[in-house]
């Protein structure tokens, strides 16, 4: 969610270059001034994930398409397309634009790929999920403030293959599972073990691991085809802390 340890380059003023070959997203959209977010998100694109080594065409696809002013408050609209989390309430974050298309780059997904989703926040990053293509998603949030107007945003912005809950999801979403790639957007201290039972052979989950309010690793959980776990620390990245309804449960 936060900022990545890896520093950022975006100079500022820099000119952009539009790309009148980007095809617009198939999903109607109001975007308002569509034209000038249209070449805010190709330039954001081009300049904070390509450029840091994002190559994943649906990725990439996805991160143009999806129109990320969209999710975060009205007040926000302006910067919605920079290389930064903002805050989206309740104390929470939408992630920075790398951050959300280098975590979905790890998953790895394939056509019908089932995804699963802990934090769904402002719900962006379900929505970039979404929009590769035969990829169905399960996206769990426990606030419930965030969970339904995510919920109704997703669903007035036509995507109806991302299914919304409110409830813990440290304990995951056991009546979908197992899952081929999970999803984590808060850092747990642990990964949660409900979440490796959920993950299918096969499957990957990419998870911010460490304290809760200093740097954490980004964590790739790779479970193969026998059952085996093994998990890789990939970078440092700072996310909003993986809450529990009753701490002393653990
Ligand atoms: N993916 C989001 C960003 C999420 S910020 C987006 O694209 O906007 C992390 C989110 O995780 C917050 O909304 C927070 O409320 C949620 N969260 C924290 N602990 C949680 C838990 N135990 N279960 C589900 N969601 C949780």
């Amino acid at each position: 969610v936060l900022l990545t340890a890896c520093t950022v380059v975006t100079p500022s003023g820099l000119s952009v270059t539009p790309s009148p070959t980007t095809a617009p997203t198939s999903i109607p959209l109001d975007e308002g001034d569509g034209a000038g977010f249209a070449r805010q998100r190709e330039r954001m694109v081009i300049e904070t994930i390509e450029r840091r080594g994002v190559t994943d065409k649906d990725v990439l696809n996805a991160m143009r398409a999806v129109p990320r002013h969209l999710f975060v408050p009205e007040a926000e609209r302006d910067r919605a397309y920079g290389d930064y989390p903002l805050p989206i309430g309740y104390g929470q974050t939408i992630s920075q634009p790398y951050i959300v298309a280098l975590m979905t780059e790890l998953l790895g997904l394939k056509e019908g790929d089932k995804v699963l989703e802990i934090g769904t926040g402002s719900g962006y990053q379900a929505a970039v999920l979404a929009h590769i293509s035969g990829i169905e998603v399960y996206t769990v949030e426990i606030v419930p403030e965030l969970a339904e107007s995510a919920h109704e945003r997703l669903k007035s912005l036509g995507y109806t293959h991302v299914h919304c809950k409110q409830a813990d999801g440290y304990y995951g979403w056991p009546a979908y599972a197992p899952f081929d790639a999970i999803i984590v957007t808060c850092a747990a201290g642990q990964v949660p073990p409900p979440l490796v039972k959920q993950l299918a052979p096969g499957g990957r989950m990419v998870i911010p691991v460490g304290e809760p309010f200093g740097v954490q690793s980004l964590t790739l959980v790779e479970k193969d085809e026998d059952g085996k776990v093994r998990s890789r620390s990939l970078m440092p990245v700072r996310f909003v802390p993986l809450v529990r309804k009753d701490e002393s449960s653990e």
